[in-house]
């Protein structure tokens, strides 16, 4: 049994949050999503949330943590899908967020502390002529430590893939709960050990992260009558060189009637792109969208009004829109590795599972992602879905399970196991989400 009066005593001047209320608050991410996780984490919680503002103080939380053997859960903004910062047995909550200095940026590099928001940092890149390569659509509050332990991709992934891709992060460094904890750093390739791990093995305290040139950018609506074309546009789009973009986003009618704000834009009946196009490249779009049949329904270059922020009606925001009109509706996450399956889900689920595709960058190659929603009935009926794809050759990375190696990586990461071995000895992170320690 922990001795919390104890533990508060030995933190000393670290910020504490002992509320109740504010602590189920910080326990808990975006995991209802998934009707799946509701069931399974609706009453989690941590004992003790803390929030340091120095590497010092996340050494002396660790050390703490080790003597008293306590449950350790990181959190950055909690806008996870997966429970991935929901503790299943208690302790503490280790909140990120204040740990947010951007030391410097510097030919397109940046090193930052680990709970930087995204925004803070894009702003800033700005200033320099320089933007971060990949940022998800919750950008605005998710931090970058965040990102690395528990998300993937996004606006910015068709030209720089994933975050597990090679280069796209260059250095981290981590606190370790070992017996003696200490701080070592990650170098190139040694960063896939703490790459979307959850959590489990190692806290990161700074990150250098290789940045993108900026560009003046403009999001774009276009319409079309026959969702297929709308694809092929999204893929020919995708592999057009000469035309700059960095989101290539494609939604099956019906899912244009959630986006309320955006009503003025989408016909009745018609499936639509969103598109974030460079300023020079709107001629070539102009084209495109020309050969495909499409139509440009919201063209910020011609309007006077304030332009319209798109991305915060793509990637898992799609699914955030349509859950707040109908929130029996959850979603899959899929690599379709060609249209034509894309094509045969289409006619084989009809609406029971409507597509959205986020075009992205896999080995070099441009493919249509998918963040489909659907009609949620029940589990069987889920996986029954999830199955018909897997046949078909797609790859499901199951977001209805906190479980590391359920989800997208399907398999235990050997290094990482390896690495956790190491800097976690006695399991207190992130306890229950690495399958292979479990074992
Ligand atoms: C509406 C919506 C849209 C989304 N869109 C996208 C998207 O486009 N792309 C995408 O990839 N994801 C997306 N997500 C998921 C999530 O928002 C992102 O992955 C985001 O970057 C997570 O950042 P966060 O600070 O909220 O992390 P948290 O949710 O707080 O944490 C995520 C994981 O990382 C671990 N972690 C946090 N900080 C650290 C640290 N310093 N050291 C070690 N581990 C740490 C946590 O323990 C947890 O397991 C979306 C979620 C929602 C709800």
């Amino acid at each position: 049994m922990i001795n919390y009066k104890i533990v508060q005593e030995e933190l000393g001047n670290i910020k504490q949050i002992t509320e109740e209320e504010k602590i189920k608050k910080l326990s808990q991410d975006y995991y209802y999503f998934s009707p799946i996780l509701s069931e399974k984490l609706a009453d989690k919680t941590g004992d003790l949330v803390l929030q340091p503002t120095s590497e010092d103080e996340i050494l002396h939380i660790a050390k703490i943590c080790v003597k008293h053997q306590i449950p350790i859960t990181i959190r950055g903004a909690g806008t996870g899908n997966y429970g991935q910062c929901i503790p299943l047995n208690g302790g503490i909550i280790l909140d990120m967020t204040e740990m947010n200095k951007i030391q410097w940026i510097k030919s397109g590099i940046a090193r930052v502390e680990a709970g930087v928001k995204m925004s803070i940092l894009e702003r800033e890149a700005n200033k320099q002529g320089w933007e971060l390569r990949m940022i998800p659509s919750t950008y605005k509050i998710a931090t970058l430590g965040g990102f690395i332990g528990g998300g993937s991709g996004g606006i910015g992934s068709i030209n720089y893939g994933q975050l597990r891709d090679r280069g796209n992060v260059h250095k981290v460094k981590v606190v370790t709960l070992e017996k003696e904890p200490r701080i070592i750093e990650l170098i190139g390739d040694e960063t896939q050990q703490i790459n979307h791990a959850y959590g489990t093995n190692g806290i990161i305290t700074e990150i250098e992260i290789p940045l993108a040139p900026a560009y003046n950018w403009s999001d774009f609506i276009v319409v079309f009558d026959d969702f297929m074309n709308a694809v092929k546009f999204g893929q020919v789009l995708s592999d057009s060189d000469g035309i700059i973009k960095k989101l290539v986003s494609i939604h099956a009618y019906p899912i244009p009637n959630y986006f309320l704000a955006l009503k003025p834009y989408l016909p009745q009946g018609k499936s639509c792109a969103f598109l974030t196009i460079a300023d020079n490249s709107f001629l070539p779009l102009q084209e495109l969208v020309k050969e495909f049949r499409g139509e440009i329904t919201y063209n910020p270059q011609d309007k006077q009004e304030k332009p319209l922020q798109l991305i915060e009606f793509t990637w898992n925001h799609t699914t955030f829109h349509a859950r707040n009109i109908d929130p029996n509706l959850t979603y899959l996450q899929t690599f379709f590795w060609n249209l034509e399956q894309v094509e045969k889900m289409y006619k084989h689920f009809g609406d029971e599972v409507m597509i959205h595709l986020e075009f992205l960058r896999v080995g070099g190659k441009a493919i249509p992602a998918g963040l489909q929603l659907v009609k949620f009935t029940s589990e069987k009926r889920l996986n029954e879905i999830i199955k018909y794809h897997e046949d078909n050759g797609a790859n499901i990375a199951n977001p209805h399970t906190y479980i590391l190696e359920d989800g997208g990586r399907k398999k235990v990461e050997p290094e990482q196991l390896k690495f956790k071995r190491m800097v976690d000895p006695f399991g207190l992170m992130n306890q229950g989400k690495m399958r292979a320690w479990n074992q």
